[in-house]
Formats: C-alpha cells, sequence, structure tokens
C-alpha cells in the first residue's frame, strides 16, 4: 500500500521576558498560586490591554532566524472559546495577519536534506492552567495566564517520524541560541502538537487529519508520531475510517487516546481585537538592527567548525550543541591554536567533570584560557598527557592554575637521558624474561619494559622518549 505520511507541526514556546504580554505581571516560574495577576490577565471587564515591546521583538528575531517575512503591518485578534484556564473566554493571538511568515528549517534525516517549509511565526498569550484534584474538584491557577508565547506552524511538510524530531531538535537549539525561549518541554515552556493523516499521492485517497496533543519531550512526539501513522495505516488496511479528531499521547500506555472530535477555524469565531492597534513593525522596529544582532546559527556554526578548524563532523555536532559550548570551545582554540585538542578537552575532559558535578558549561569552575594553559605545558612537553589529566581534576575541584599544581606536585615530565637512563637501566636488570623476548623480536614484550618505567617515574616520563631510550639500549 502507497499511503505516505503527511504532518504538520505547531509549536507553543514561551518567551523570555520579565512580564507578561499584555500587562506588567511578572512571568517568573514557579512561585505560589495566583500571586503573579491583575485585572488584565485575570480578564476583568472594562481592562485595557497594552503589547509588550520586548515579545515583539523575539518574534521578530525568531522570524528572522528562520528565514521569514516580517509583516509590513498585522493584528491581533481574539480566538473565542471557553475554558476557566481563560476568565476572558477569549485568547488573544493572531489569525490572518500574523507577525512573521515564509520561512524554513532543512533537516537532515539519514543523509537527505528535507526543506520543512514555516508558515507562520505569530504572537499570542498562554492561558492559565487548571488542576483537577482526586476529588473530583478543579483548581485554577492564573500565573502563567498572560505569559507571551510565540507560535510556529509548519507546512505538511515531513513524512516521517525521524524528520519531526530533527526539526524540534533544530528548532529548539535555534531559539536557544538567539536566546528568545528555554524551549524546556519538561516545564511546558515548548508544546507541540502534530497533526498527521497519511495520504496516496496516486488515487489521492487520503485520510482525515488527526491532532495530537499532550506531549512533553521531543522523543514523546516521535513516538506518538510513529504510532499514529501506524494506526492510521492499519486502519485504512481493515477498511475502518479516521475520524477528524483530536488526540492525546499516554506516555504510560504509548498509545494515542480520542480526546474529542477536532474543532475548526470557525469555532473559534475568530475577529480583529478593537483594544489593539494594528502593529506597524518595519516602522516601529529597526529589523536590520534586529537582523544584524542575531549570532551565527548551529548549522553555519557547525560548517564553519568543520571547515575552518578541520574537526570530524561528530565534534562539530558535540561543540555547538549549545552556544555556550561553542563559545567556550572557540576561546580556547583562540589561545591554544590546536583545534582537535581543544575539541578533545571540551568533548572529553571537561565535559565529564562538568556532567558529574551537575554543572552547565556556563559554570565551569575550569575557564577556556585555564584549558589553553594546561594544553600549552602538554604541547611544550612539560608535562605527560596523562599527568594533564590528573591536574585537569585537581583544577576543576580546587580552582588552581594549571602550572601552580605542576609545580607543587612536583608533575613536570622525567626527562633527558640523565635521569630516565638509569630508570631504564634498573627495570632493564629487573626484566630479564621480557628483555630478552623483545630482542628476539616479540614486539608485545616491550609493554613491561615501557610499563616499569612509568610506574617509576609515577607516570611522569614521556612515553615516546622512553620507547625511543629502550630501543637504543636494547637494540643497537
Ligand atoms: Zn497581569
Ligand atoms: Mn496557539
Amino acid at each position: 500500500m502507497g499511503m505516505r505520511p503527511k504532518i504538520g507541526l505547531e509549536v507553543h514556546a514561551q518567551l523570555l521576558t520579565d512580564s507578561k504580554m499584555f500587562c506588567g505581571c511578572s512571568t517568573r516560574f514557579g512561585e505560589t498560586a495566583n500571586s503573579q495577576c491583575c485585572p488584565v490577565c485575570s480578564g476583568v471587564p472594562g481592562t485595557l490591554p497594552v503589547a509588550n515591546r520586548k515579545a515583539v521583538e523575539l518574534v521578530i528575531r525568531t522570524g528572522l532566524a528562520l528565514g521569514c517575512e516580517v509583516a509590513e503591518r498585522c493584528r491581533f485578534a481574539r480566538k473565542n472559546y471557553f475554558y476557566p484556564d481563560m476568565p476572558k473566554n477569549y485568547q488573544i493571538s493572531q489569525y490572518e495577519e500574523p507577525l512573521t511568515y515564509d520561512g524554513r528549517i532543512d533537516v537532515d534525516v539519514d543523509g537527505d536534506t528535507h526543506r520543512i517549509r514555516i508558515r507562520r511565526v505569530h504572537l499570542e498569550e498562554d492561558t492559565g492552567k487548571n488542576f483537577h484534584l482526586p476529588d473530583g474538584t478543579s483548581l485554577v491557577e492564573y500565573n502563567r495566564a498572560g505569559t507571551p508565547l510565540m507560535e510556529i506552524v509548519t507546512e505538511p511538510d515531513f513524512s516521517s517520524a525521524e524528520q519531526v524530531r530533527a526539526y524540534l531538535t533544530s528548532l529548539r537549539e535555534i531559539v536557544r541560541y538567539i536566546g528568545v525561549a528555554s524551549g524546556n518541554m519538561e516545564e511546558g515552556a515548548m508544546r507541540c502538537e502534530p497533526t498527521v493523516n497519511i495520504v496516496d499521492d496516486e488515487t489521492g485517497e487520503r485520510t482525515e487529519c488527526v491532532e495530537i496533543k499532550n506531549l512533553a519531550s521531543i522523543r514523546g512526539v516521535y513516538e506518538a508520531v510513529k504510532y499514529e501513522v501506524r494506526r492510521q495505516r492499519r486502519a485504512v488496511e481493515d477498511g475502518e475510517p479516521i475520524r477528524q479528531e483530536t488526540r492525546r499521547w499516554s506516555e504510560e500506555k504509548q498509545e494515542t487516546q480520542l480526546m474529542r472530535t477536532k474543532e475548526s477555524a470557525g469555532d473559534y469565531m475568530y475577529f480583529p481585537d478593537p483594544d489593539l492597534l494594528p502593529m506597524v513593525p518595519a516602522a516601529e522596529w529597526d529589523i536590520d538592527k534586529i537582523r544584524q544582532s542575531l549570532p551565527e546559527l548551529p548549522d553555519a556554526l557547525r560548517a564553519r567548525f568543520m571547515n575552518d578548524y578541520g574537526l570530524p563532523e561528530y565534534d562539530a555536532g558535540v561543540l555547538t550543541a549549545s552556544k555556550a559550548m561553542a563559545d567556550y570551545f572557540e576561546e580556547v582554540v583562540g589561545l591554544c591554536n590546536d583545534a582537535k585538542a581543544a575539541s578533545n578537552w571540551v568533548m572529553g575532559d571537561l565535559s565529564r567533570m562538568l556532567n558529574s558535578a551537575g554543572l552547565g558549561i556556563e559554570a565551569s569552575p575550569v575557564s577556556p584560557a585555564g584549558i589553553a594553559e594546561l594544553l600549552g605545558l602538554v604541547q611544550a612537553g612539560k608535562i605527560t598527557g596523562k599527568i594533564a589529566k590528573d591536574v585537569f581534576e585537581t583544577m576543576f575541584e580546587t580552582g588552581q592554575a594549571a602550572a601552580t599544581i605542576v609545580e607543587s606536585g612536583g608533575l613536570e615530565v622525567v626527562g633527558g637521558e640523565d635521569e630516565l637512563g638509569p630508570i631504564i637501566d634498573q627495570v632493564i636488570a629487573e626484566n630479564a624474561a621480557a628483555v630478552a623476548d623483545y630482542r628476539e623480536g616479540k614486539k608485545k614484550a616491550k609493554g613491561a619494559l615501557v610499563g616499569g618505567v612509568m610506574k617509576l617515574t609515577k607516570g611522569q616520563a614521556d612515553p615516546q622518549q622512553v620507547n625511543r631510550l629502550i630501543d637504543e639500549k636494547l637494540l643497537s
């Protein structure tokens, strides 16, 4: 059966503003219930909304990063429906005139690049939150009501759950890079609703669109889309109809379940909000200035890391996972001039220590200059790579500089013939069997000799030098 999945995606992301969309209330997360609301965001009749300038700017910023056009003129609309978490009985959103439109994200899946068109990025307000208690009562919390929210809507351009996952990963990375949203799905700061149906391109046969809600992670979205495609395929095979409906994802049962038959745009009776003036972004905001203030985006950064520093694709991917990590890496390279070594340290020892300490790279106790100094000691042959790892751990734990730790611990390389010579002689004398084997051409026997020297020097000898000196003594 040649039915192909056709998937579209709506993403809502809370914007990183200090105050709400249409009033001055704080957006801080986790405060006492209903302590951050006022007559405007709790919908008291007769109050008037005033748009948050910063929120508008952050949506323009996002639109530009996604290659969108910025509208010359746009308006807020009322989306009418009743639900206890929305005391006005309408949500202020944008309908026919979004702030930005016509963008794209290119996703790579299994070596193929797919262009996902972005229909619009618009601005709206978040709703409050209902809590349903076990005893049957419900509570309403308005702290979140009126939080600035942007909605990013794609065309139905995805044909697999893998593409959806790649898109979300990329989108979340971009909003974090440009500093407009936290993208934390676990906190509800980013929420996605995929719409799934399957179509037969030849016959035009298609199922109705099904929207899935209640997804709390990118993994959840991926599993839900996969499940829903399977469910619809099976229904078509069995000759059962797929209705247009909204389904929820059950994390527990790993299945989508019917929530309600889907409402359509007409049900919301959208109309322009008469309390808010139309906006003219180009005249009011300096669009070019916002464009120029955008940082290099992750894809471009990855390409540059591979081209300019000759890094493998894997390294470039890991190092650009966050802007903070990419910046940290570039600072180290700028100071030490050895990109691969810098990459190994940042991806390896530094990341390992940060993970076990539960710290982000922004809070690293070792600065880029500190790592560069340590690398310099290795490059100059002052300490061995193995000792450097121990020094690094001490730097991380105590905040001391590499040179200080090396000096006070007497950790410099034991080197030169006069220092190493007698030690090697001792090892040769104590390992007659290995010496004989090595002289007979058993290369492996050398390991015991090098190991013996490293043990006596507490790992402070340069292994290459030790190797060379052993050969000089035994093979010449
Ligand atoms: Zn308020
Ligand atoms: Mn919305």
